[in-house]
């Protein structure tokens, strides 16, 4: 079906797509949970430059094979080779292959590609509740790493291929799911090799957690360590003066705060207006020695601080981060300590990440949102997402309109991080509905 003009043919297709949707899904609901659960049971976490997500990969493609889904795993080491000035060449791409997922459409439709990653970052120092990969169900969550970012996003459209397979019902333009590696950690590494390997559609849902908000823009993020070495390890214990950069650190912090309070009064435009701070600044890490018992109590020689600034998806990035950097100089030459001995100004990841925005009024958005508003009964939460991710390599640089949707949850890179059962179930039927209403 398509979308015509008449609005009361679209207000009819759109309810068949959704009652559809639920038909479809309503038999595999058991398994999706299953698979969901087997999934977070499975460490695949990425700590750069490695990533451990082969084992899932693996497991994911033998559902998806028993379930007589076209699918297969290609290898992303080739980014090694790749000139692409995002590729991140300290990372080791090495045994972190892609799963690609296809049903081949009747042909003449518009295409479509469920998108998300199987990494997730490590459990973390905290103390769980409960083993982080115990994959527990308890009141309708199931717990453990990666259940929300993004497993739960990612058995949700994988999902949608099964359903559709199971009843052999052919959309007429092909629909494509993918799992890819490398995004946690500011990475992107795993989306851009998808792109780079020629994996394209008309749009494309990337399933994070967005707790079913339709999520049509992206925040950038630079992430950046500031290192200031000072101090001589004789002068500790001798009559000479003792030269620490901890004291001046904290001047520095100043210097921070000054650009957070700076940074909320970015003008956040339509798409984060209503945000208290639309472009945070924050500090991730802060370290002068050390409190474990084994470091001998002394001045510290060295002094770090890592910084994240958040972007607007239409501001000039690079120039804000230049007129920061133009700051941070300033501020070291006043400062007569810094004068004497200059941090040192280190970018964690670069490039770095940029936002994306994919306009309200594109068909795109309105599908999804009329998809959304039809399964879950209340009109579409349309808005922007509190971080940055892979979007902008689909968008910005691959041309392929791009939208987050994907289940509810909490915990996200802290302990006890959970999704809602139901919410996965939901987040599906909105997926189907929408390819329904996209590729048909
Ligand atoms: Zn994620």
């Amino acid at each position: 079906m398509s979308l015509g003009k008449d609005p009361w043919d679209n207000s009819l297709a759109r309810r068949d797509a959704a009652v559809e949707a639920r038909e479809l899904l309503s038999p595999i609901r058991e398994e999706v949970v299953d698979l969901l659960q087997s999934l977070v049971r499975i460490d695949s976490v990425a700590v750069p430059p490695q990533g451990n997500e082969a084992r899932a990969q693996q497991v994911l493609l033998e559902k998806l094979l028993t379930c007589g889904v076209d699918a297969e795993l290609y290898d992303t080491s080739f980014l090694a080779e790749s000139e692409h000035r995002l590729v991140r060449h300290e990372r080791d791409y090495r045994n972190r292959p892609h799963l690609i997922a296809r049903l081949p459409g009747r042909g003449r439709g518009r295409s479509l590609l469920f998108s998300g990653h199987i990494d997730t970052v490590p459990p973390g120092a905290g103390t769980w509740s409960d083993q982080p990969f115990s994959g527990k169900v308890l009141r309708g969550r199931l717990y453990g790493r990666g259940a929300w970012d993004m497993k739960g996003g990612l058995v949700a459209h994988f999902a949608v291929l099964i359903a559709l397979k199971r009843a052999e019902r052919k959309l007429a333009g092909e629909l494509l799911a993918e799992s890819v590696v490398d995004e946690e950690w500011a990475g992107g590494g795993g989306t851009l090799a998808a792109r780079l390997k020629g994996i394209a559609a008309d749009a494309c849902v990337i399933t994070e957690g967005t707790g079913l908000r339709v999520v049509h823009a992206t925040r950038g993020g630079f992430f950046l360590d500031i290192v200031a070495e000072a101090g001589d390890s004789s002068a500790y214990f001798s009559q000479d003066e003792v030269v620490s950069p901890a004291i001046p650190m904290g001047r520095l912090l100043a210097w921070v705060d000054e650009w957070r309070k700076r940074r909320k009064n970015v003008h956040p435009g339509e798409t984060y207006k209503g945000f208290p701070d639309p472009a945070p600044v924050q500090v991730l890490a802060l370290e002068a020695n050390r409190f474990d018992p084994e470091t001998p109590w002394s001045t510290p020689l060295q002094a770090k601080l890592r910084l994240y600034f958040q972007f607007l998806p239409h501001e000039d990035q690079d120039a804000v981060i230049h007129e920061v950097r133009t700051s941070f100089e300033n501020f070291c030459r006043d400062d007569l300590f810094f004068r004497a001995f200059p941090p040192v100004w280190q970018p964690v990841v670069d490039p770095p990440l940029v936002g994306h925005e994919l306009p309200v009024g594109h068909s795109w958005t309105c599908c999804m949102a009329e998809a959304s508003a039809e399964v879950l009964g209340a009109p579409a939460v349309i808005s922007a997402a509190e971080y940055p991710c892979d979007a902008f390599i689909n968008q910005r640089e691959f041309g392929i309109p791009t939208l987050l949707f994907g289940p509810s949850g909490a915990g996200a890179h802290n302990v006890d991080e959970y999704v809602e059962i139901e919410s996965v179930l939901q987040a599906a039927e909105v997926l189907l509905t929408s390819a329904l209403l996209w590729c048909d």
